[in-house]
């Protein structure tokens, strides 16, 4: 049997974009290490293309990705042209263009109609999906892009504009340290293959190891290892789950250099209305997804006290939820007090009862995560099972008051 995973529609091949990659590879193959052979770059050149590449880095992943495509934060129009300017310059296709694409990859991920499904294989998830003539952009799709002057701008001349922007980075890199061909090749095309790689990885190897910890379903994980490397896009199950979030990592020690980008500039007023979930929501819709999963497997699966296990996860999950909401009320209600400078000890009051709930909450909550592991591994074995699969007695759990 033959696969068709990593395979080329050859009959719709987008030779212009694929011709340029192989080439500029092929190229950088054989011109670095005669390059290194011959010369030793200077620091200073290093450190610029050092600079290039996080530029056009973070304004695909800050620029190109939370603001234009998903709208998870404003920003002033300096704000937009900068990201608009590193950004053509990251050669990855205009705005208009990029943001189309991700939109479908989010709206159809892991069905064939998304652009770079990871289920057509990894290469083709990385940079093969590129070979191929990509579908015509539907305006309706990225409406409101279209409204935008400065996007419709760089879309209509974008390939003059993408050349001319890394010529002049080019040229100024090297008159700055007199080694012009330096500057072609480390500013300008290994700047570019470590970008391209970096970027595409999130395609590729995020929709590949890692922790599913939002979304089980889904193949985009959570990988810390690949945020360091593509600006805090590693945290991609979360991404998926929440993609109108302007954050990817977020615990304040993840590595998300766009998101503190993006929040800087919101002290400085030149970004706002910054998206974000609160935490007891995050952890309601984990919660909700197990629930969901569970239920799920155990539908599929038969066998005795099959029924006293979906009890037993309705239960408490339910419980879960309620003590969730409960946290949640009080914190908004220690919140309002607070503001309105309602007497300390109401306050401390409020404050005992929101760490009561909250330890009620974890406990209930390492219980629940057990029996998650536990019955998964029932339903798994009773699916896997050809006879009627003798569940065991779900443990009892109950809800703790
Ligand atoms: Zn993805
Ligand atoms: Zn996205």
């Amino acid at each position: 049997m033959t696969s068709t995973k990593d395979t080329i529609n050859w009959g719709s091949c987008n030779w212009g974009p694929g011709l340029f990659i192989i080439g500029y590879h092929l190229f950088l193959l054989i011109a670095v290490p005669l390059y290194l052979y011959q010369y030793s770059p200077s620091w200073t050149l290093l450190i610029c293309s050092f600079i290039l590449f996080n530029a056009t880095g973070v304004s695909i992943t800050a620029g190109y990705h939370r603001l234009f495509s998903h709208k998870a934060y404003q920003a002033h129009p300096i704000v937009e042209w900068t990201l608009l300017f590193f950004g053509t310059m990251a050669t990855q296709g205009s705005v208009l263009r990029w943001s189309f694409d991700h939109r479908h990859h989010h709206s159809f991920v892991d069905t064939d109609n998304d652009p770079y499904s990871i289920n057509k294989g990894f290469w083709y998830a990385h940079f093969l999906w590129l070979f191929e003539k990509p579908k015509e952009i539907d305006t309706k799709v990225v409406a409101d892009l279209v409204r935008n002057p400065r996007v419709l701008f760089q879309h209509n001349y974008y390939a003059l504009l993408s050349l001319g922007i890394n010529l002049l980075a080019i040229f100024f890199v090297g008159w700055w340290t007199g080694e012009y061909f330096g500057a072609f090749l480390f500013a300008g095309l290994v700047r570019m293959f470590f970008l391209h790689h970096f970027t595409w990885f999130i395609n590729s190897l995020a929709h590949t190891w890692g922790a599913r910890t939002f979304c089980q379903e889904l193949s985009a994980a959570d990988n810390y290892i690949i945020s360091l490397v593509t600006f805090g896009e590693g945290y991609h199950n979360y991404h998926h789950t929440f993609a109108y979030d302007y954050r990817n990592g977020i615990r304040w020690y993840h590595f998300d250099p766009s998101k503190w980008l993006i929040w800087t500039l919101s002290k400085l007023r030149l970004t706002s209305n910054l998206k974000m979930n609160k935490r007891l929501f995050i952890q309601e819709r984990i919660i909700l997804d197990r629930k969901a999963l569970l239920l799920d497997k155990l539908q599929a699966a038969f066998g005795d006290y099959k029924e006293m296990w979906e009890e037993s996860v309705t239960k408490l999950s339910e419980s879960l939820i309620v003590k969730l909401q409960e946290w949640k009320k009080l914190s908004d209600l220690y919140l309002n007090l607070k503001q309105q400078k309602e007497s300390k000890d109401c306050l401390r009051d409020i404050k005992q009862q929101i760490k009561a709930i909250k330890k009620g909450f974890k406990r209930e909550y390492s219980n629940w995560k057990r029996f998650y592991r536990h019955s998964m591994a029932m339903a798994s074995s009773a699916m896997a099972s050809s006879v009627a699969f003798k569940f065991q007695e779900p443990p009892q759990m109950t809800a703790s008051s």
